[in-house]
C-alpha cells in the first residue's frame, strides 16, 4: 500500500524537475544554502527530507511457492479433507507453533467464528474483546447470538487492560478474545489467570502476530484456542485464509465440526453440531505451506526494525512509542506511536501530514472509530435490522452508550508507521529523524 506513494510516475517526474527548474530559476542558489543552514527545517516547508530513499519493495513469493502448486497440480483432489497440502500446512504450522489440533480454514474471521463455536458460545453469552480490532474479531460472536463486550486498553500497548476486562465480567461472560494488536503480545499470563478463575475460555486472535512471542513462547499457545488470519495483507497469505488450533482436546476436537458443517469426515453420518462451511482448499493450503517457510525471516526482520524505531524515538517530548514487554518479540504488523496533544501546537493531522513530507511512510489512526461506534452497532442493526437477543430481553448492552475512553484516546492520537520487511535500517532511522524534527517544531 504505502510502497505505491514512493513510486513517482514518468509524467510526476517529469512535472516534478520542471517545477523545480522554475523555482531554481527564480530563488537561484540562494534557497538552498539557506537549507544547509537549517537542517531543521520542515521539508513541508521547503525544507530537505530527513528520510533519504524509499521502501525498498520485493516480492511475497517465488520458487517454494510455484514448486508447491506444480506438487499440488498433480493431484486428483483438491478438496482439503486428507489432502497432502492441507497436511504440510498443518504440519509446517505445528512446528513454529505447537498445538495439537489444527483446522485449517476460510478466513481469520472464519478461525474466530468456528473458536466461538468450539468453546460453546450461544445465545446471549457475553464475550469480552477489543475495541480497535478488525471486524472479524467479533462477527462470529454476533454470527452465534452472543453479545461482544468491548473492554478499554492500555495507552502505549493498545491491548486489553485486564482490570478493564474483569470489571466487565458477569455469569453471562463465556470467552475472553484477546487481540494481539499489530503483532503485540496481550498479558497473556494475567489473561489467562483471570480466565481460568471465572472459568472463561481465553482466545488468542492472532491475526496480526504470525511470529510473535510471548515470553520466548510461540504466540497462540497460552490461550485455549488460537486463531490465525491468512489474508492478503497479513505477514504472510495465501491471498484468504485462517488457521484455528488448540492443545485443549474439549475445543481442538470441535475445531473440525466448526469448520466443516458440523459433521465428522472419520465416521459416517451424524450431524451433532450445526456449523457453516468454512474449509480452505488445497491451492491455498499450497501456497500458505510455502509461505511458512519465509515467516520467521519476515518476523524476525520486524521485530527488530520495529524495535529499533522504539529506541529511536522512546526519548522525545510528547511521543508515546509503541510499548512491548522487554520478554516479548512484536512482530509489527504496523508500528503506531502516540503523540500526546498537550506537547504539540499542531494537531495529529498537521504532525502526519509533516511527516510525510519528510519522506515517511505514516497515516493518522487506523480504524475510524472503535468497533462499537460504527453504525450496525450504535443501531443494534445486525440481522435485518434487528438484534434477536436484544429483542428477546436476553441482554442490555446499549452500544449506543458504551464507552472505552483510552481506545477513543488511542484512535485520536496514533500514528502509524509502514514497517515491513524490506526496510533497511537507514530507513527506520531516517523516519526517527523526521519524528524527531516534527516533534521538536511543534514543540508547545
Ligand atoms: C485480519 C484480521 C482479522 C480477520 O481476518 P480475515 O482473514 O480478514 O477474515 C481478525 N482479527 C484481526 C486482528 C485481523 O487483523
Amino acid at each position: 500500500m504505502s510502497e505505491k506513494n514512493h513510486v513517482v510516475s514518468r509524467r510526476q517526474f517529469v512535472a516534478g524537475a520542471s517545477g523545480l527548474l522554475l523555482a531554481g530559476a527564480m530563488a537561484d542558489g540562494a534557497s538552498r544554502t539557506a537549507q544547509a543552514a537549517d537542517p531543521a527545517k520542515l521539508a513541508i516547508e521547503g525544507g530537505e527530507k530527513a528520510v533519504k530513499g524509499a521502501i525498498a519493495s520485493a516480492p511475497r513469493w517465488g520458487d517454494v511457492e510455484r514448486e508447491h502448486l506444480n506438487a499440488m497440480l498433480q493431484q486428483n483432489s483438491l478438496f482439503y479433507w486428507q489432502g497432502p497440502q492441507t497436511k504440510l500446512l498443518t504440519e509446517r504450522f505445528q512446528q513454529f507453533c505447537p498445538l495439537e489440533y489444527v483446522q485449517t480454514c476460510s478466513s481469520g474471521t472464519a478461525a474466530l467464528h468456528i473458536a466461538v463455536g468450539a468453546a460453546g458460545v450461544g445465545l446471549g453469552d457475553e464475550v469480552i474483546t477489543s475495541p480497535i480490532t478488525d471486524i472479524g474479531t467479533v462477527i462470529g460472536i454476533l454470527y452465534q447470538q452472543a453479545v461482544p463486550v468491548f473492554a478499554d486498553l492500555g495507552a502505549g500497548t493498545c491491548n486489553l487492560d485486564v482490570a478493564d476486562v474483569e470489571r466487565r465480567i458477569t455469569p453471562k461472560t463465556k470467552a475472553i478474545i484477546a487481540v494481539h494488536l499489530t503483532g503485540n503480545p496481550c498479558d497473556l499470563n494475567a489473561l489467562k489467570a483471570l480466565a481460568d478463575r471465572h472459568k472463561l475460555v481465553l482466545i488468542e486472535d492472532c491475526a496480526q502476530a504470525w511470529g510473535a512471542k510471548y515470553h520466548g513462547r510461540p504466540i497462540g499457545t497460552i490461550g485455549h484456542i488460537a486463531c490465525f488470519s491468512l489474508q492478503n495483507s497479513k505477514h504472510i497469505t495465501c491471498g484468504d485464509g485462517g488457521v484455528v488450533a488448540s492443545n485443549d482436546e474439549r475445543f481442538g476436537k470441535l475445531l473440525p465440526r466448526f469448520g466443516d458443517k458440523g459433521g465428522d469426515r472419520n465416521r459416517w453420518g451424524g450431524v451433532p453440531v450445526f456449523a457453516t462451511n468454512y474449509r480452505m482448499s488445497e491451492p491455498q493450503a499450497a501456497v500458505a505451506a510455502a509461505q511458512l517457510t519465509r515467516l520467521e525471516d519476515i518476523a524476525s526482520k520486524r521485530a527488530r526494525l520495529g524495535n529499533l524505531l522504539t529506541e529511536k524515538i522512546a526519548d522525545i517530548p510528547g511521543i508515546i512509542p509503541h510499548q512491548v514487554h522487554p520478554e516479548d518479540r512484536a512482530v509489527y504488523w504496523f508500528y503506531f506511536f502516540r503523540v500526546r496533544p498537550e506537547a504539540f501546537q499542531c494537531n495529529r493531522s498537521v504532525f502526519t501530514k509533516a511527516l510525510m513530507a519528510e519522506g515517511a511512510s505514516v497515516s493518522g489512526g487506523y480504524i475510524k472509530v472503535p468497533l462499537y461506534g460504527e453504525p450496525v452497532f450504535q443501531q443494534h442493526g445486525f440481522f435485518a435490522g434487528r438484534w434477536p437477543v436484544k429483542e428477546m430481553g436476553l441482554t442490555n448492552m446499549d452500544f449506543s452508550q458504551h464507552k472505552c475512553p483510552e481506545a477513543e484516546a488511542i484512535l485520536e492520537s496514533m500514528i502509524r508507521v509502514t514497517i515491513n520487511e524490506n526496510m533497511s535500517e537507514e530507513y527506520v532511522l531516517g523516519v526517527a529523524e523526521a519524528i524527531r524534527k516534527v516533534a521538536r517544531h511543534y514543540a508547545a
